[in-house]
């Protein structure tokens, strides 16, 4: 597809993003997504104080990339091993 932009690294801190399968009753379906589980990744550290900071809530989220729609955005995380249980590798 033109103009979109495929992302096999994370934007943020350059870490390789991971396949992960969300589950079935989410809102990507089970469209795989592309995911940075680095916990040194900026935009997942910087999430922490952004969410207790906004919404007095002790989550952040991971950045994530739908190849298929070409889509990026955040993953709601509320520890830091969330989701690390649905990586496909
Ligand atoms: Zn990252």
């Amino acid at each position: 597809m033109k103009g979109k932009t495929e992302y096999t690294n994370c934007p943020h801190c350059n870490s390789k993003l991971f396949p992960w399968m969300p589950p079935v009753d989410s809102s990507w379906g089970e469209n795989l997504q592309y995911v940075c589980f680095d916990d040194d990744c900026e935009y997942y550290t910087r999430g922490w104080n952004h969410m207790w900071e906004n919404y007095k809530a002790k989550s952040s989220y991971r950045f994530r990339y739908d190849p298929t729609t070409g889509e990026t955005g955040p993953l709601p995380v509320w520890s830091e091993n969330a989701h690390k249980d649905r990586i496909t590798l």
